[in-house]
């Protein structure tokens, strides 16, 4: 396995549940600041603008449960905004429970905040404790921190597999495009509160925010810095613009934290084309990438698809977006 990441972990795990004796190279360490896996934590949902990853969603809150029930708050989520109505309807496509709130019921869920239309209420979500779980994951794995991996196709093993994000691109000639994205976190928020997505609309991008226990409540405006960043370089700095942007983001929609930061940091996402994964077979190698900023809530799923393609058991129909041959495909 190459990388120690969510979900190099994640199908490390499987594939070793499933009998192999699995090695995961690491060039760095795990969960290292400069891959997109590091941090306190992450929203987990189901809800989705399309029927197929609320079944995935579905899926992998209870692979997570079968891991460890303890890295998952449950603190529910409120979602609003440009085509939140889509993903309502994909919940009540796959059968899958959900309620609108009045602005005022959402309030009462999370005073410090201000809602000003109905809000869709996910009660199974919330936020995954990101380092308790690549913890978890790590756990009795044969890990070798600080080896790189020049090409995984020269790895001797029964079954190759890399999951190296933002490196994936250039290994195996996939349009990827690395970009990083900040958060910053604010004081004032019980960690009880709920993780809150809202879609934003015309002139107004989608803004994200979650508990992160033992430092604040942690606050993303989605795509804030769309230029391609080169994940060899060692530094991830934060920009201060963008910190001052979030600062006046939360004086208005959230005007009950403090809106001074308490902490700010930033990490990789690795855009694909049309946003969706790409889990495939290239040249012998099982491959994952194009996390495109929402792979961890995920990542135990897409480690026991993983192990189940390393085994030749067919995929769930749910996958068969993520072939790396539709981006070809979408290119000619
Ligand atoms: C700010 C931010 C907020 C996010 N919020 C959410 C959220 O709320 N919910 C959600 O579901 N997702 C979220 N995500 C996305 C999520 O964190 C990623 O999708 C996920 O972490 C991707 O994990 P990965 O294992 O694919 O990649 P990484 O974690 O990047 O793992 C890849 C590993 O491979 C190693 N590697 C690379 N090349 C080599 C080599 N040649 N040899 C050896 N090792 C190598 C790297 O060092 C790295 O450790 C967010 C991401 C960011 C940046």
């Amino acid at each position: 396995m190459v990388g120690a990441g969510v979900v190099g972990l994640s199908a490390a795990r499987a594939l070793r549940e499933d009998g192999f004796e699995v090695t995961v190279y690491e060039k760095d360490r795990v969960g290292s600041r400069l891959g997109s896996s590091p941090g306190r934590s992450r929203i987990y949902r189901r809800s989705y603008r399309h029927t197929d990853y609320v079944r995935l969603a579905r899926r992998a809150i209870e692979e997570w449960k079968r891991l460890d029930p303890g890295v998952l708050r449950n603190t529910g989520l409120l979602e609003y905004g440009s085509g939140v109505e889509l993903h309502a309807a994909a919940l009540d496509a796959c059968g899958e429970p959900y309620r609108w709130l009045e602005p005022a019921e959402a309030s009462a869920l999370f005073p410090e905040a201000r809602f000003d239309e109905p809000v869709l209420y996910d009660e199974e979500a919330g936020a995954v404790m990101a380092d308790e779980a690549l913890r978890a994951l790590a756990r009795g794995l044969d890990v070798r921190e600080g080896h790189l991996v020049a090409d995984p196709r020269e790895l001797e093993a029964d079954v190759i597999c890399a999951c190296p994000g933002s490196w994936l691109g250039p290994m195996f000639g996939l349009p990827l495009s690395p970009r990083i994205e900040q958060v910053v976190y604010f004081a004032g928020a019980p960690e009880t509160r709920p993780s809150l997505i809202d879609h934003g609309g015309p002139g107004r991008r989608l803004h994200y925010g979650l508990i992160a226990p033992g430092i604040g409540y942690k606050v993303g405006e989605d795509a804030a810095q769309p230029d391609l960043w080169d994940p060899d370089r060692e530094d991830r700095p934060i920009h201060p613009g963008l910190v001052e942007r979030l600062v006046e983001d939360v004086r208005v929609k959230l005007p009950g934290l403090d809106p001074r930061p308490v902490h700010a940091e930033a990490c990789l996402y690795t855009m694909s084309p049309d946003g969706d994964f790409i889990l495939d077979r290239i040249d012998n190698v099982i491959v994952f990438g194009g996390d495109s900023g929402h792979a961890f809530k995920f990542a135990p799923l897409l480690g026991r698809l993983i192990a189940d393609l390393a085994s030749g058991r067919p995929l769930p129909p749910e996958a068969d977006r993520f072939r790396a041959d539709r981006l070809s495909a979408a290119s000619a």
